[in-house]
């Protein structure tokens, strides 16, 4: 899939050779795009970045906001929500009313809101805990930095304790608001009592390790400037390098309703909005994701946004309050079938998700499932896809989605593909190696033999690396090890005697170590060590129940983008290679080491493992 750019502005061409080199930008280019006329050439940049990293995915959530009271002790400027305890229009929430505004389809509850001076740390516990007792399948992200500050000075215990009994109650993400820009000049000239950029980082960081994942946000269209706006996102960046814990960025425009910071009508311009998603989907290159909050965008301006760089449209908001106080003109609540709507007529596929950005539901058809790592980009590089839409999944996420009928092939782990046999059909591709692998790899303090008894925190992304470790430890070494699921988002692995990792994950890890861990194995190299047969971790399928015209012309543009990749590996993975850390020749030696056409004795491989790992009978 190739981005042809006629550029108006010959500024940006140099910018665009660094995108595509998968080169870091500068404050310097930010300005550059920032100050450019060529609006539509920045969008184009930046929608190519996007589809490398979500394809044709837009994500959403059925969400319900909770701002639980506007009483609240502080007075920022520009907070046209919180009030003062005992005015006419101050409320605070009983936790029975906060369940009433909840319904068990609702798939997230955002609680922020007011911090007033009275309320015990019970009271905060209790209401995340009733949500989560009272609707399992609905997640908590809760409290902005600011909160959990103020939490950790009036409750007097430290970030990381306030954190982890939110945690215990059900807490699982928190939102990232509260810094609004990152610059000493405007807090002190806007929220002067409000944390600045280093408390925001400490409590972010924080929740990272203590695998809380957490959003993060830029307030933009006040008074802040464009260098302040960039360097904003440069220090997310940075911190992004260092944690992995960030789940998206979201732009929020300024509403400036009664605030007297800026004229009442006075909102940001579309072309502002546009480009300042279009640029933080550029210089943010290590977040998954963009999101465009209709909220405050306008459902317009996030509808044009899609093609701008975002992935996410946030969800239907019912009940948000603090945006709108402050004068948005978006509706209160956007229904489902129009986000669906929005996200259709931009070409994309919405997609339902949960907090972490797992897919729930898939609300179109002709889906080909895309394994986001690396060594699947020989088959994705030059897919033609037509009438297709591609979506990035993890394997095991893939697995659920073709259980449930939602897409018509893609490449499966293996154990997925055993299991759904009766109405799969292979197609004669493969992801197998003979040797080593460099992407499934256990990171470990023991040998072999000395894992008996010990606690592996094992991934969740797929089945068959777990499975490959289980046989291994038990028919090759004869050893019995306990199993801990790493869940979604980032995981202290210090607890763990060894940690099973695959994909770009482990890539990375196995070229520059894993803190903690003093050996690492890999786990194709002990399979051919022991069975001297490739090992095939997934393998490409298709709905049986596919008309065969279908089937064909699938299996045609799986073998013209192999073909056309024709082993120059690095030309394939464009900016891919690099984002995980290789090197160029990296790339094509990683690449090179796989067998991608499902031949003799990768089938030969499947069934020995298949043996091994006592699944039913399938014919490969
Ligand atoms: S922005 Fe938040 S902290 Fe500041 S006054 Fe409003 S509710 Fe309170």
């Amino acid at each position: 899939m190739t981005t042809e750019i006629h550029f108006r502005d010959d500024q940006l061409i140099r910018i665009w050779q660094k995108v595509q080199r998968g080169e870091r930008l500068t404050l310097e280019d930010g300005l550059t795009m920032y100050r450019t006329p060529d609006l539509l050439s920045l969008g184009k940049m930046a929608h190519f970045v996007q589809q490398q990293k979500s394809g044709d995915a837009v994500y959403f959530v059925l969400n319900q906001k909770i701002e639980h009271t506007n009483v609240c002790v502080l007075s920022c400027k520009f907070c046209d929500f919180a009030t003062k305890k005992g005015r006419p229009d101050a409320y605070e929430m009983t936790t029975e009313e906060i369940l009433s505004k909840i319904t068990p389809d609702i798939h997230e509850v955002h609680i922020t809101g007011g911090m007033p001076a009275d309320w015990p740390w019970e009271r905060y516990l209790d209401i995340v805990r009733s949500i989560h007792d009272k609707f399992p399948n609905t997640d908590v992200k809760a409290f902005t930095a600011v909160e959990i500050d103020f939490f950790h000075k009036k409750f007097k215990m430290p970030v990381e304790e306030v954190l982890r009994q939110l945690y215990d109650a059900g807490m699982r993400t928190m939102p990232g608001g509260g810094a609004e820009v990152f610059s000493e000049r405007v807090r002190k000239l806007l929220f002067p009592q409000k944390i600045g950029a280093k408390g925001w980082f400490q409590v972010h960081k924080a929740a990272h390790k203590l695998g809380i994942p957490t959003n993060s946000t830029l307030l933009y269209g006040h008074i802040e400037t464009l260098e302040e706006r960039l360097i904003h996102m440069m220090k997310l960046r940075e911190a992004q390098d260092e944690t992995g814990g960030f789940l998206t960025f979201i732009p929020l425009a300024f509403q400036p309703g009664d605030t007297g910071i800026k004229p009442k009508n006075q909102f940001t311009s579309a072309i502002d909005d546009l480009k300042t998603i279009a640029i933080s989907r550029l210089m943010l290159d290590n977040f998954p994701h963009i999101k465009a909050y209709w909220v405050m965008l306008t459902e317009e301006v996030a509808a044009m946004a899609l093609n701008f760089g975002a992935d996410d449209m946030d969800g239907t908001v019912g009940g948000e309050k603090i945006a709108h106080n402050a004068g948005a003109i978006s509706p209160m609540t956007l229904a489902k079938d129009q986000i669906i709507r929005i996200i259709k007529d931009a070409g994309k596929i919405p997609v339902e998700r949960d907090v972490y950005y797992n897919p729930l539901k898939l609300y179109t058809d002709n889906i080909i499932g895309k394994i986001p790592y690396l060594n699947s980009v020989p088959f994705y590089a030059n897919f033609e896809k037509g009438q297709y839409r591609i979506l990035p999944v993890a394997p095991r996420r893939m697995g659920v989605l073709s259980e449930q009928n939602q897409i018509d092939a893609g490449l499966f782990s293996l154990m997925d593909y055993f299991n759904q046999h009766e109405k799969l059909e292979l197609m004669g591709w493969c992801i197998a190696t003979r040797d080593q692998v460099k992407s499934v790899m256990l990171f470990s303090n023991e040998g072999w033999l000395d894992l008996n008894g010990k606690t592996i925190g094992i991934t969740d992304d797929t089945a068959t690396s777990v499975k490959l470790l289980k046989v291994l430890l038990e028919k090759k070494y004869g050893v019995s090890a306990k199993f801990e699921r790493l869940h979604a988002g980032v995981n202290d692995y210090s607890k763990y005697d060894a940690v099973l990792l695959i994909g770009d994950e482990a890539l990375r890890a196995n070229k520059t170590g894993l803190d903690g861990f003093e050996l690492v194995f890999d786990l194709a190299r002990e399979w051919y060590d022991w069975e001297k047969l490739p090992f095939v971790f997934a393998v490409w399928a298709m709905k049986k129940s596919l008309p065969e015209e279908r089937k064909a012309e699938l299996k045609e543009m799986i073998a013209y983008s192999l073909d056309k990749t024709a082993g120059d590996f690095v030309a394939a993975a464009g900016v891919y290679g690099k984002s995980v850390g290789l090197t160029d020749a990296e790339t094509q030696e990683y690449l090179a080491g796989f067998n991608f056409n499902l031949g003799e004795r990768e089938r030969e491989g499947m069934m020995k493992f298949r043996e091994l790992a006592r699944v039913e009978s399938v014919r490969t």
